[in-house]
């Protein structure tokens, strides 16, 4: 089986020439046998490197996905293309499961779609050892990982029934965002060795990013709706309730948009959906329940309402945008509230006190983002363990070269020998309250008020101080992290600052876009 072989089919049933470079490291791997992982971002083309091998492999391919509002149309679009595919999740009945099970049998499709979820594991047994199962594809794979965004036990307990089958298939995972964790995780599970696990540039040319400090987030919509009229887009909220409110702005303003979220019923939701895909609304407002595996091309905005919990979900989000590989925005409208709305999702969440330390980290990061001074492409690429080089030009921080770099060395020194002298066992808020001298109660509970560093940037206001150290913290200077049972992140120094302590390098940031920063900090030599 050769990718010569594979590139004919490719033709000959998709009409495209060649496969992406991404795609053939994948299909080679997969055609010599080897279990593999594919990380490559939304709009890739991962779907092509499981439908060629199962073309060319004996047997039946099983394909296991979350996605099972889109099945049907996967399968259709397969079957108008030629090629024999059918899915089985909770939406057939048990008749037409065993119906579909008997034509499986009978040799009648290549590929069989299935959803794990809300099915029964027995049935899945009984599926699995009655067919010829040569090649398993786990599409969305950070669906097994615990350690992934979007984890579903029932999706980790058929990848566990899989591997206990008598004839091992071959398996190839496929996701879109995966951090080191969550490969790791994934190629331990599903026994995949290094050397056959393929990552794509992650980083999206055409996708220009922004992060804006907004005062009053609904106008700066309003305003990007009418510059931008004629064009598509989806708006991500947090809750439900915000989804309803600003939609209810936005179509009393005139504008034309659409709703989706989880209470919502079935035929309001699906309306939603066909009027965006039809073009015939610009814009929807949704909830995170919108989108996975969405397949709308033209998307050409995604605007985020609040902040997500991590950059995972952010950059899937996110990623909807641009998918025809047309230059598209993607708009994440900070504000310092969502910061305990979130810490509040995953404290009093049900999840184990690890792993909402581990939630709460991920989240330290997602703010890190929002106050990043550097390129946001480069930052949300080396996020997911990419060693990228170069600034992509287009997002807001890299259109925002233009004003001058402010030397802030001396700012930087006394906040970090601040910090030592707290004994890097304190956050953020603490930290600036004793920098600005202030005479809090909890300052003074804990002698901080007896330190040298005590009120050493009394010149700047509490504000201005806790913004310049979450700058420090996003450049890389301070490290946040959360430790056991702690509902705030732990300050503390790393190399580089230790470096600027040492008077061996300077620190420099733009300070003029970061709204979060109200005034140019007032040199004090
Ligand atoms: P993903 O699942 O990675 O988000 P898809 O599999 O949906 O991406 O592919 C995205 C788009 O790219 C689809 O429109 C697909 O037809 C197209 N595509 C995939 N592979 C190729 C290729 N080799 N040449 C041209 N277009 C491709």
């Amino acid at each position: 089986m050769s990718l010569e072989q594979a590139e004919l089919l490719l033709q000959k049933y998709f009409g495209y020439p060649t496969f992406r470079s991404g795609q053939k490291k994948i299909i080679e791997s997969i055609l010599a046998g080897h279990n593999t992982m594919g990380i490559m971002p939304t709009g890739g083309g991962k779907s092509i490197c499981y439908q060629i091998p199962a073309l060319m492999f004996p047997g039946i391919t099983l394909v296991v996905s979350p996605l099972i509002s889109l099945m049907k149309d996967q399968v259709d679009g397969l079957k108008e293309l030629g090629i024999p595919a059918t899915y089985i999740n909770s939406s057939l009945s048990a008749e037409q499961i065993d119906q579909r099970i008997i034509r499986l049998k009978q040799g009648k499709y290549k590929l069989l779609y299935l959803a794990p979820e809300r099915l029964d594991s027995h049935r899945f047994q009984t599926i699995f050892e009655s067919l010829p199962i040569y090649f398993v594809t786990i599409d969305e794979a950070h669906c097994i990982s615990q350690w992934g965004h979007d984890f579903r036990p029932s999706y980790r307990s058929m990848a566990d029934m899989i591997l206990k089958l008598p004839r091992r298939p071959i398996i190839a995972a496929l996701t879109a965002t995966a951090t080191s964790d969550v490969r790791e995780d994934i190629a331990s599970l599903m026994k995949i060795p290094p050397s056959h696990i393929f990552s794509t540039k992650l980083r999206r040319e055409n996708l220009s990013f922004y992060v804006r400090h907004e005062e009053n987030r609904s106008e700066f919509i309003q305003n990007y709706l009418r510059q931008n009229e004629g064009k598509t887009g989806i708006i991500y909220c947090a809750t439900r309730k915000e989804t309803d409110q600003l939609h209810a702005l936005l179509a009393g303003a005139g504008f034309s948009v659409a709703k989706y979220h989880g209470g919502m019923s079935e035929e309001e939701r699906n309306r939603a959906q066909e009027q965006f895909s039809y073009d015939q609304i610009q814009t929807i407002i949704a909830t995170n329940a919108f989108g996975m595996g969405i397949d709308k091309s033209n998307v050409r905005f995604v605007i985020h309402y609040n902040m997500p919990r991590n950059l995972e979900c952010y950059y899937q989000e996110a990623g909807r945008a641009g998918r025809d590989g047309e230059k598209s925005e993607c708009i994440l409208l900070f504000s310092p509230q969502d910061i305990p709305t979130q810490r509040y999702l995953i404290t009093h969440s049900d999840m184990t006190p690890e792993r909402k330390t581990y939630e709460l980290n991920k989240l330290q990061k997602m703010i890190n983002y929002c106050h990043a001074g550097g390129c946001l492409q480069k930052e949300i690429v080396s996020y997911f363990g990419e060693k990228e080089t170069t600034t992509c030009g287009t997002c807001g921080n890299c259109r925002n070269q233009a004003g001058d770099l402010s030397d802030i060395t001396i700012e930087a020194q006394k906040i970090f020998s601040c910090i030592k002298r707290m004994q890097e066992r304190f956050g953020l808020t603490i930290i600036s309250k004793v920098l600005r001298g202030s005479k809090s109660k909890r300052v003074m509970e804990w002698d901080l008020h007896k330190l040298s560093t005590y009120g050493i940037l009394s010149e700047y206001t509490e504000k201005e101080i806790l913004g310049l150290c979450k700058r420090l913290a996003a450049e890389g200077y301070i490290s946040l992290a959360y430790e056991g049972g702690m509902s705030f992140p732990i300050a503390k120094l790393t190399n580089k600052a230790i470096e600027v302590l040492k008077g061996m390098r300077p620190v420099r940031i733009r300070l003029d876009h970061d709204q979060s920063l109200h005034s140019e900090p007032k040199r004090s030599h």
